[in-house]
């Protein structure tokens, strides 16, 4: 008589449908490991539909799973046969066969099904693709967030904040809507240094970058050139409210504390704040923050100078 999934296992055509929604390949097969089900994932994985591969045996050059030393593991230490044998499940990685011909890093998970008296009458097969695409992904967004954020404060880097001025020059060419643009640099940042060591020095910039991040709004850009430098973009800014906004930052920063060694830290930055013009350029816009947070630290510096 044919045997067929259902057939010899009555209660599971419920699961099937179970077994189609898994993100995982499964399939089940008889003794003689003949396949009898192929599930969506199975299809998605392997690029055979199910009735490509249904009534085949798995060793009929179909899925042609070998080790990692390239062996054709079908006649000689296939996991379905070596866990029907034993009654045990089982892992493995092996190479499956892709329909593209390619093949596919994967990890199999054999589970042998009995019946009532105990007897092995066929195993179902999970296996996942163990491809380095999702870890390629992840090293893609790694390589991503270390070329564009600084390491130590998680901000963006000049890398990323010069991406972000070019993109928001061209804006501001179309749609002639100037944009803000603050500069800040510690003042006396050397001597946090000197007197406490660098690791303090770091903890303060961590500290600075927070400050600045914690209160701009969610549109606007904090990033950190390099070194104690810090700029913020700001779009959709008043003229009339860019030192107000520029100063709260300032007064914030005064006020954030750190305490090492027992003692309480804190530092002040000096504060270049400009509008974009039309015609401004990347090099013109930074040029002009610059030189005005330099008039800030002429003035004494913990200031705010807005040109
Ligand atoms: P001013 O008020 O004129 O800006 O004085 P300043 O001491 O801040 O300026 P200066 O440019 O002379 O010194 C900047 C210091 O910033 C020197 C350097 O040791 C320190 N610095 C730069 N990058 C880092 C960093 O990543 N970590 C630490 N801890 N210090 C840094
Ligand atoms: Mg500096
Ligand atoms: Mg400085």
């Amino acid at each position: 008589m044919e045997t067929t999934f259902e057939a010899m296992l009555p209660n599971i055509s419920q699961l099937s449908a179970l077994f189609d929604n898994m993100y995982e390949g499964v399939y089940f097969v008889d003794t003689n490991r003949k396949i009898l089900f192929w599930s969506k994932g199975a299809e998605r994985i392997s690029g055979y539909s199910s009735g490509e591969v249904k009534g085949f045996h798995c060793f009929d050059n179909i899925l042609m799973h070998t080790d990692n030393a390239g062996k054709n593991l079908c006649y000689d230490g296939c996991p379905l046969l070596g866990a029907m044998k034993d009654g045990k499940e089982c892992e493995a990685r092996v190479y499956m066969h892709h329909r593209n011909g390619s093949r596919v890093p994967i990890r199999v998970h054999v589970l042998p099904v009995k019946n009532e008296k105990g007897e092995v009458f066929g195993a179902f097969e999970l296996f996942t693709e163990s491809l380095p695409q999702s870890d390629m992904a992840e090293r893609l967004l790694q390589l991503q967030k270390e070329a564009l954020l600084d390491s130590l404060t998680e901000l963006g880097n000049r890398r990323y904040f010069e991406a972000n001025l070019f993109g928001r020059l061209k804006q501001q060419e179309r749609y002639k809507i100037p944009f803000g643009m603050l500069f800040l640099d510690i003042d006396k940042f050397k001597s946090v240094n000197d007197t406490y060591g660098h690791p303090v020095g770091d903890r303060v910039l961590v500290m600075i970058a927070r400050t600045l991040q914690n209160n701009v709004r969610p549109f606007d850009l904090v990033s950190r050139l390099g070194g104690e430098e810090f700029t913020v973009l700001m779009d959709k800014i008043e003229p009339g409210h860019l030192l107000e906004r520029a100063d709260k930052l300032r007064l914030l920063v005064e006020k954030s504390e750190i305490f090492a060694d027992g003692k309480k830290i804190n530092v002040t930055v000096s504060v270049g704040a400009t509008l974009s013009v039309p015609h401004d350029t990347a090099a013109s816009i930074m040029k002009r923050a610059d030189s005005l947070m330099y008039e800030a630290k002429k003035g004494g510096r913990n200031k705010v100078v807005v040109g």
